[in-house]
């Protein structure tokens, strides 16, 4: 059987999904788009991201607005400036907010509670997607309660030596996957996902990577190449490539074939075709900005990040644009997991 089969099929060997990751392999992105087609079709979904603070209280060596970053101006919204987002938003053709931040202590369960609710009370038909990193079950089942339905959650490394090697000994992979099991059970629609070529990441790292997704069977697996940030520990190290990025995509359609995929901002900020690309190589979400422009590069994550002058209805023209010439097409639905 060829490769591609076995990876539809999920009978692949380490040693053989290595060396795709490695090499890649023949008919790879056009098998992907054909799935992709056959489950999605030309529909490309899009989430709009709300970074309503850039507080952390987190050290991830990788990440620009970690605790330990004394150069960075820090923000909050407030909750009538989320809500404004949320609005302008709903009009651009959003069904989907994504409220996204560092693991900020000032957000505490009942403001984070209060704000989902109102966010629920205008917006039935929308979803709720929280993306705040590590909380108790308790907190998860109190927002998921509030009118939360889909938690973001990247397990960043499914190898714990790997994500030793990223994080402080404070953080570890057996919480972040306690946590991204709990979401499931709750009820939460949950995306996870990793960071391509982080520092010190092997191929078997990523076969660690798909083999745990595997497990966890996730309904959105979000990656992105690293990109280093000048006032972090990695500030020193290679970004990850577009080519593996793209790989790696077409290889998650292939074993994931309902999974939806987000072409990523990082992506795009590594290429300046990175997003049609990645779209073209099996993605089906796109994830634009609404944050106010007055605070959008100080969640700075890393270093030239894009679409961070640009005001929503200008990202969202600009996005439109890009995935009809890719040759999908945007559409405003809530975007909902197609399973088998
Ligand atoms: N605090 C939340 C949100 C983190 S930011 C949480 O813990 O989930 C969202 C994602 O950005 C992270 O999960 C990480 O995969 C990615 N990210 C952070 N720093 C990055 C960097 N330097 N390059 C590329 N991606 C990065």
């Amino acid at each position: 059987m060829d490769i591609i089969k076995k990876l539809e099929n999920r009978t692949f060997t380490d040693g053989e999904l290595i060396r795709v990751i490695e090499n890649g392999c023949e008919g790879l992105r056009e098998r992907a788009d054909e799935i992709r087609r056959q489950v999605y079709g030309r529909a490309v979904y899009i989430r709009g991201l709300i970074e309503f603070t850039n507080y952390c209280k987190n050290n991830c060596y990788y990440c620009g607005i970690r605790h330990g970053n004394g150069r960075l101006e820090r923000y909050r919204l407030t909750k009538e400036e989320i809500l404004l987002c949320c609005e302008e938003g709903y009009r651009l053709g959003f069904r989907t907010f994504v409220l996204q931040g560092g693991e900020d202590p000032y957000f505490g369960d009942d403001l984070i509670c209060d704000i989902i609710s109102a966010i629920r009370r205008k917006y039935e038909d929308c979803a709720i997607t929280l993306s705040i990193g590590e909380k108790s079950r308790e907190s998860y089942e109190a927002f998921y309660k509030a009118g939360a339905n889909r938690y973001l959650l990247r397990h960043e490394t499914a190898d714990n030596a790997h994500y030793s090697k990223l994080h402080p000994a404070s953080m570890s992979l057996e919480n972040r996957k306690r946590c991204l099991f709990d979401l499931k059970e709750i009820g939460y629609q949950v995306g996870s996902g990793f960071m391509v070529g982080s520092p010190f990441q092997t191929a078997q790292n990523l076969v660690s990577d798909i083999r745990f997704l595997m497990e966890l069977e996730p309904d959105m697996i979000g990656i992105g190449p690293f990109i280093r940030h000048n006032d972090t520990p990695f500030a020193k190290y290679e970004s990850g490539s577009l080519e593996l990025t793209l790989r790696l995509i077409s290889i998650l359609r292939l074993v994931f074939p309902w999974a939806l995929l987000p072409s990523t901002t990082a992506l795009g900020t590594i290429h300046p075709m990175g997003r049609e690309m990645g779209l073209k190589a099996g993605a089906n979400v796109v994830m634009p900005n609404l944050s106010p422009v007055s605070v959008r590069k100080l969640y700075s994550l890393y270093d030239n990040k894009i679409c961070t002058g640009d005001e929503s209805a200008q990202c969202r023209s600009c996005l439109e644009n890009r995935v009809k010439n890719a040759g999908y097409e945007i559409v405003t639905d809530i975007g909902n997991v197609k399973r088998k």
